[in-house]
């Protein structure tokens, strides 16, 4: 039998997003949301472990425990980092998404790959040495704690003879959402009221939220409210200096006139 040639996408589920059904999607996206948004203290972290539980990006394995250090109250400073470095690749740094920092995020490369700086294209070396160093220091915390800390093999980057294309086979939750993410990046948008990282539905959307979209129309009306208000106060004010100089025309001619 000849060989079939086969002109087809890759057929590995969960991979391509337009492959995804559609409420699937919506829960990963929801988690990359929900993890790029974190904040700094311990409750948030605590909540964001139980609700999403598939959503650490990386496996640590404690010792032999595969697993074991995922979501640890000792690892709050790697989720951090991850938190940090996601949001970057989020605001379009272009250091972040052309630098390792993406791949890293991906599981393409390791910890130990992304500290050896080798795994580059081009980038700021300022820039890129900040980032192995808060990467450092939050490991470092994790393994002030738990020596035996490792983190498990990366994700692949499969090459596939047939399509001669690699295709990408995420781990976790998160790698999942973020590589959706990489294929509709134009979603990835920080809302121009309140901040908040979102991911877009429309390509005109500026606003995370109905109530972001109000308060910022009402706040562009009101800022033209006061803007026409300082004309009219000015045309006032002209009129009636005007008003003045007529009057007092008047009464001097009235005054002359008299005499
Ligand atoms: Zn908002």
């Amino acid at each position: 039998m000849m060989p079939r040639t086969n002109h087809a996408q890759p057929t590995i589920s969960g991979l391509l997003a337009n492959d995804l059904a559609s409420d699937e999607k919506a829960r990963l996206f929801g988690g990359l949301e929900a993890f790029v948004n974190g904040d700094d203290t311990a409750a948030n972290y605590h909540a964001l472990a139980s609700k999403w539980p598939r959503f650490w990006p990386h496996p640590i394995d404690d010792g032999g425990t595969p697993n074991g250090l995922n979501w640890s109250p000792h690892a709050q400073a790697l989720f951090l980092d991850y938190r940090d470095k996601l949001r970057k690749v989020w605001e379009g740094d272009s250091e972040a998404r052309l630098s390792s920092v993406l791949a890293y995020l991906l599981g393409i490369i390791r910890i130990d790959e992304l500290m050896s700086g080798e795994y580059v294209l081009d980038v700021d070396a300022a820039w890129f040495g900040r980032e192995l160093d808060a990467t450092y220091r939050a490991w470092q915390s994790l393994k002030q704690s738990h020596s035996q800390a490792t983190m498990e093999p990366r994700s692949m980057a499969f090459p596939l003879w047939r399509l001669g294309s690699l295709t990408y086979l995420p781990r976790t939750d998160f790698e999942k959402a973020l590589w959706l993410l990489c294929q509709e990046n134009w979603r990835a948008r920080v809302c121009g009221r309140c901040k908040r990282y979102f991911i877009a539905d429309k390509a005109a959307q500026r606003y995370c939220s109905t109530r972001c979209y109000g308060e910022a129309k009402r706040g562009q009306r009101l800022a033209w409210w006061n803007k026409a208000g300082k004309i009219k106060r000015i045309q006032r004010k002209f009129v009636r200096s005007r008003q003045g100089r007529t009057e007092a025309r008047r009464q001097k001619s009235r005054v002359r006139g008299s005499r």
